[in-house]
């Protein structure tokens, strides 16, 4: 009963915030805490800003932009409860032999996602926190006040467990869990008819192919596609399948980073946190996001490099909104091919959105693909094709390719081709994977990891080696276990 008063009074709360915002982007003011404030705020319970002087806090350099790896090392001093990262390990039981997803520590919720080097990253937000960002999420979903029950069917299992706690006779969130489109989950999206959908591109895309099919009928008023980067193509394709805009909800673990506005762009969420820009290129577009938690203090996030590469919107968003329009997500740091320059030594980047657009444009037939860098000269591409066109997509995609390192000046690596397996095809869509680190060390590297998933299987009776092409060739009958050895010239 009390969620549900709280949950009446903060939606109330939302419409009013909402009207001063609209008044307030009308006469064209936003209102910013700075990162000053947000440092003063944490230093009395946070131990490593502790020490800080005032005027070191009013200098920005006393907060270095920390990478996530930093973060991580530093877990021990960072939070607000005194936790160690080794007792946050015991809590989640990340040692035994059935960890949990997420724990307790003082009333505070802890949960882990993927580190770097097979360290668990543990994160950690007070329930205050939670309910904060719990009804910014709402704030989006319910953009006007439920006049029948709302239900929301969601697929991301951090944002079920944090509207969950507020189902009442309103809204109901029912959290779904992905095993591919199975009849029993069918039956249940059927019996429940959810208004709200939220799933990763991979999931609606599964859903989407359902529908298509015939053997699923949604219903739903909206939908929210969140967790994975949504191409253009992709949110278009969809929309058309569901006969609904699909919208994006950028979420990750350091919170509920922006989404999409009524005209379809993306704005992050400068409600909830302050953003700097890290550039990557000269050309002042694409960057890291470098952001500061205006509402975590238990565990605070306090100048934090995020992962994605975002590409800035040069234009005013028709919509009014003042909060930074982002064209793109890129994709992950971790996403971006690096390959050797052909005049000097040095690395040149190759960014996923390039490349995707490049193998697409080499043939229409392409659904799906994923492309893997698998050393500094080495890229094998999965696609999703008939295995009678096999041979001749896969030549279009090398030529698309080959032209597009030789306008960035690379050394042409080499390409190997598969044939992408259907049970492979409902988790990925356009999927790029570096396997290699951009690091002069790279060399001294004897082993090269490949998922099992992608273990090759047999090749197409129509694979052959074409020997027009210099540094392409499809695959053979072979294993990742044996050499793979190129033409290269
Ligand atoms: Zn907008």
């Amino acid at each position: 009963m009390k969620t549900f008063f709280l949950f009446i009074y903060r939606l109330i709360q939302i419409k009013i915030k909402r009207h001063k915002k609209t008044n307030a982007q009308r006469i064209g003011s936003i209102q910013r805490m700075s990162l000053e404030k947000v440092a003063e705020s944490i230093k009395q319970s946070v131990p490593v800003y502790q020490n800080l002087k005032t005027e070191e806090v009013a200098a920005k350099a006393a907060f270095p932009v920390q990478t996530p790896d930093a973060f991580e090392r530093n877990f021990d001093t960072s939070n607000a409860l005194g936790l160690t990262y080794a007792h946050a390990r015991k809590i989640l039981a990340l040692d035994g032999e059935q960890p949990h997803t997420h724990g307790y520590f003082r009333q505070a919720r802890l949960w882990v996602s993927d580190g770097t080097a097979g360290r668990k990253r543990v994160w950690i937000q007070s329930e205050e926190e939670q309910v904060a960002e719990a009804f910014s999420l709402f704030e989006v979903l319910l953009p006007m006040l439920p006049k029948g029950r709302v239900r929301i069917a969601c697929f991301v299992p951090s944002i079920s467990e944090l509207l969950t706690p507020f189902n009442n006779r309103y809204v109901e969130t029912l959290a779904f869990t992905w095993g591919g489109p199975n009849e029993s989950l069918k039956l249940l999206l059927r019996a429940s008819n959810p208004t709200i959908l939220i799933a990763s591109p991979a999931v609606l895309r599964a859903l989407a192919t359902e529908v298509i099919q015939g053997r699923l009928i949604l219903s739903t008023s909206r939908i929210f596609s969140t967790t994975e980067v949504l191409t253009e193509e992709e949110r278009e394709w969809l929309s058309r399948q569901f006969g609904v805009v699909i919208q994006n909800i950028y979420w990750a673990n350091e919170g509920f980073l922006g989404h999409s506005c009524s005209f379809g762009t993306l704005h992050l969420n400068e409600d909830l946190f302050l953003v700097e820009h890290d550039y990557l290129e000269a050309d002042h577009k694409r960057f890291f996001p470098v952001i500061t938690s205006l509402s975590r203090k238990t565990q605070p996030l306090l100048r934090y490099k995020l992962d994605d590469i975002l590409i800035e919107r040069r234009m005013a968003c028709a919509c009014g909104s003042r909060h930074l329009a982002i064209e793109q997500v890129e994709g992950r740091w971790s996403d971006v091919f690096y390959l050797r320059s052909e005049v000097v030594d040095d690395w040149v980047p190759v960014f996923p959105d390039t490349l995707r657009k490049v193998i697409t444009s080499g043939s229409t037939a392409i659904q799906q693909y994923q492309i893997r860098q698998i050393s500094p000269n080495e890229i094998e591409l999965h696609l999703n094709v008939p295995q009678g066109m096999f041979g001749q997509v896969s030549w279009a995609v090398g030529e698309a390719l080959k032209r597009l390192f030789g306008q960035l000046g690379v050394r042409l690596p080499l390409l190997y081709f598969h044939i992408l397996e259907k049970a492979e095809e409902q988790e990925l869509r356009f999927r790029n994977v570096r396997q290699m680190t951009p690091m002069a060390d790279f060399e001294a590297r004897t082993e090269i990891s490949i998922d099992p998933l992608f273990a090759p299987d047999k090749p197409p009776a129509e694979a052959v080696q074409n020997p027009a092409m210099r540094v392409l060739r499809i695959l053979r009958p072979a294993t990742h276990n044996e050499e793979l050895t190129g033409t290269g010239g």
